[in-house]
Order: structure tokens, then C-alpha cells, then sequence
């Protein structure tokens, strides 16, 4: 009787010693969610974003749905592939800028653009993982692992200015976005929403970088 007694005990400081920590798991709005890599959404990726010999496992990375407000402020679903360390903070920047109607023009999986990194960037894309090298090098990407996101890619484009004089933007059709004092759609600039939210979770601005400018980018 007396070791039923302190068993129970135990048990009711048990639970109250896990209760803080069951409270403080956070729980995701409805239309956000992350998972490992549904086998239909790592066929979509394979010889595309995932080619043959990929070194990054499968199980490094998490699979996200999202909610985002379009420029035209209409609520759209959208999907992303990144890697699991960055998993949370991505969620909790879309939920943040979902509250915000932050406009996101689409969020498909690069895989819908052949992991074709222009074609994707003149659409506008934003998407975070895709096995590949630094636009115009040699060097991997943060995209290469998923620990890095390219938001509304058109309007915030990747210029590279050559000590020659010779400037290439990428996304090739993106050339009056270049002009950041000018004021258009989507436009990412130092202290605004998608600025502070993603510096705030521990992110460096691509578009502060001295030799390239990646306006679209964020990375961990
Ligand atoms: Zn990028």
C-alpha cells in the first residue's frame, strides 16, 4: 500500500515536472505543417533538385507546407524542401509573414522547374533546396544542403558586379529590378518584414554581401 502511495507520488511529479514542457512545444497554425520526405514528393525530386549520388541524405531533409498571401492578396497553399535544422524557422517566418500578408508570389518545389535555377528565379519562385553550385562558380551552395531560402526571386534578383565593369543578373530578365531605390512589388530591403524576421531567427542577408548581391536570399 505505502509503495502504491509513493509510486503514485512519483507519477503526479512526474507529469507535473513534463506539463511546461508539453505547453511550450509550439504548435503550428493549421495549413503549416513539416514531415519527412513523402516517397511521392522524393520522386518528384529525384534527377532534378536530388540527382543521381546526391551526398545529402534524404533524412537530412523535411518536407513543409505553407500558407502565403499573393500580391494580389489571395491565399495560397505552397511546398518547400530544406533542411532539417532550419526546419522550425522557416515555418515560423511564413507563419509571421502569412499573419503579416507579407506578399509571396508562388512556392512551388524547384522540381516543378526541372531544378532549373533561372527558370524558376523568372517565375518568381520562392524555394529552398536544390543540389547545386553558387550561381557562376564552382563552389556549393547553401541550397545545396537546404540551409538556405530565395524569396520572390524575380523582383529580388542576384547581381554580380565584375571588376571589369560587366554586370550579371540573375535572373536575366530581371534587370530594372537591379534599381533598389526604386520602389516596386516584392521588393526585400534592409529592416523590412522579411528582413528583420529572417536576421532575427539567425539568417545573413545575401543582399549585404560585399561581391554579389543576393537580394533573394537568406541562408543559416
Ligand atoms: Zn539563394
Amino acid at each position: 500500500m505505502l509503495k502504491q502511495n509513493i509510486m503514485r507520488r512519483f507519477l503526479y511529479i512526474a507529469i507535473l515536472l513534463l506539463l511546461p514542457l508539453i505547453s511550450f512545444s509550439k504548435v503550428h497554425t493549421e495549413g503549416f505543417s513539416e514531415s519527412e520526405i513523402p516517397d511521392a514528393v522524393f520522386h518528384r525530386m529525384e534527377g532534378k533538385s536530388y540527382p543521381k549520388g546526391c551526398p545529402i541524405k534524404r533524412s537530412e531533409l523535411r518536407y513543409l507546407r505553407l500558407m502565403y498571401v499573393d500580391g494580389h492578396g489571395k491565399v495560397k497553399e505552397g511546398e518547400m524542401v530544406c533542411n532539417k535544422a532550419i526546419a522550425k524557422d522557416v515555418l515560423e517566418i511564413f507563419e509571421e509573414l502569412y499573419k503579416h500578408r507579407y506578399p509571396i508570389e508562388r512556392i512551388q518545389l524547384i522540381d516543378d522547374f526541372d531544378a532549373n535555377d533561372e527558370r524558376a528565379m523568372r517565375a518568381n519562385n520562392s524555394s529552398s533546396f536544390c543540389y547545386r553550385v553558387v550561381k557562376g562558380s564552382k563552389k556549393l551552395s547553401a541550397h545545396a544542403r537546404g540551409m538556405a531560402v530565395d524569396i520572390n526571386t524575380l523582383y529580388n534578383p542576384c547581381v554580380r558586379r565584375y571588376r571589369s565593369g560587366r554586370v550579371v543578373v540573375q535572373p536575366s530578365n530581371a534587370l530594372k529590378y537591379t534599381k533598389r531605390k526604386a520602389s516596386f512589388p516584392y521588393k526585400i530591403e534592409w529592416g523590412d518584414l522579411a528582413w528583420r524576421l529572417f536576421t532575427s531567427h539567425g539568417f545573413k542577408w545575401g543582399g549585404a554581401w560585399r561581391s554579389v548581391k543576393d537580394y533573394q536570399h537568406f541562408e543559416k
